[in-house]
């Protein structure tokens, strides 16, 4: 069997392990990135005070920070489309369908699926009575934590047609569900991300080397203890598929090498074969032959073999396991060969 063919449960295996190990060793890296960034990422009020500790850094721009203040719109808000004393400055309406699905392995399972995902914003500060901080790009945001306002779910019911159609599709129906989330006026809520000048005072925005910006009602300490229990779950997947990945590089290893002891073995053998054969057929030759009765290659023992389909008897057996393809008096190919006895 092709060596290939036996490892491929294991290539297999190492392949999409070491994607899934890429791809956590990745999240690592830039988890504890961000847990590095946001540990020593200053806390900062909203106050006159902020002014004097953004020209502390270079180019008045301090790259991670957290800052907590009440949101506030910077011109009309946006009122809620199921409630309408709800109003706020970012909202997102999605509808989810609601599916029992046959899996691959044959059983049904609850799925649900966005259909449809709007987001609506307005400009906003983070303000602290007095004083404002713009919140630039808001919906870049990698947390961003929304108030329900509205969660409905409309059941279908299915008729006979349905049920069939469901059970050969593999896809039965369940209902819709509508839902609005927004982020009210006058929350209280963190923001991280990148402080600098704007034209009319101070801006939070995305920060510019990969850190994420954060709009979310969770404090520093908080986030900070998520994102450590992330990086321990990163460190544990790591361990499990790096043992993954050893213990088949170690199988393919060991299948390798026990392919090649074998194919050792079996040339040694044989070699010995071929020369106890050589040996056989030397004691056996008559020592008394005129030079036309001489194998043409090493004139030394008789002609043996005749090639076919030229039909040249030129060689002994023992050259004849050396001369592969062309006879060596036409150049004719050789297809096959066979003993010839001449007497
Ligand atoms: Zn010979
Ligand atoms: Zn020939």
């Amino acid at each position: 069997m092709d060596f290939f063919s036996e490892i491929i449960g294991e290539t297999v295996i190492l392949g999409l392990d070491s994607l899934i190990l890429g791809f956590c060793v990745k999240q690592l890296s830039k988890c504890k990135h961000i847990l590095n960034a946001l540990q020593s990422a200053p806390v900062l009020d909203i106050d006159s005070t902020l002014n004097k500790e953004i020209n502390k850094y270079p180019s008045q721009v301090i790259p991670y920070v957290v800052i907590r203040g009440l949101v506030k719109p910077l011109g009309n808000p946006i009122t809620s489309n199921y409630n309408q004393s709800v109003t706020g400055v970012i909202q997102r309406l999605t509808i989810k369908e609601h599916v029992i699905a046959r899996t691959s392995a044959g059983f049904w399972s609850d799925q649900t699926r966005t259909i449809h995902e709007v987001f609506n914003s307005t400009p906003f500060v983070l303000s602290n009575g007095k004083y404002n901080i713009e919140v630039v790009d808001a919906l870049a945001a990698e947390l961003l934590d929304l108030d329900v306002i509205s969660d409905k779910f409309e059941p279908m019911s299915p008729g006979v047609i349905d049920h069939v159609w469901g059970f050969f599709s593999g896809v039965r129906q369940r209902g819709l569900q509508t839902m609005e989330e927004m982020l009210r006026d006058g929350s209280y809520i963190t923001a991280i991300g990148e402080l600098s000048r704007s034209s009319s005072g101070l801006k939070i925005q995305p920060p510019r080397d990969g850190l994420p910006l954060y709009l979310t009602t969770a404090t520093k300490s908080s986030l900070l203890k998520r994102l450590a229990s992330s990086r321990d779950f990163l460190r544990v997947l790591i361990v499990v598929f790096g043992t993954v990945a050893a213990l088949a590089s170690a199988r393919v290893l060991y299948k390798y090498m026990k392919k090649r002891r074998r194919r050792e073995a079996e040339q040694l053998m044989k070699k010995q074969l071929a020369a106890g054969r050589r040996e056989r057929r030397a004691n056996t030759r008559d020592k008394n032959l005129s030079e036309v009765q001489l194998c043409v290659v090493c004139t030394e023992n008789p002609k043996e073999i005749i090639l076919l389909p030229c039909g040249h008897v030129c060689l002994c057996e023992d050259c004849s396991e050396n001369i592969k393809d062309k006879c060596p008096i036409c150049r004719e190919r050789i297809e096959s060969r066979a003993p010839a006895f001449i007497t």
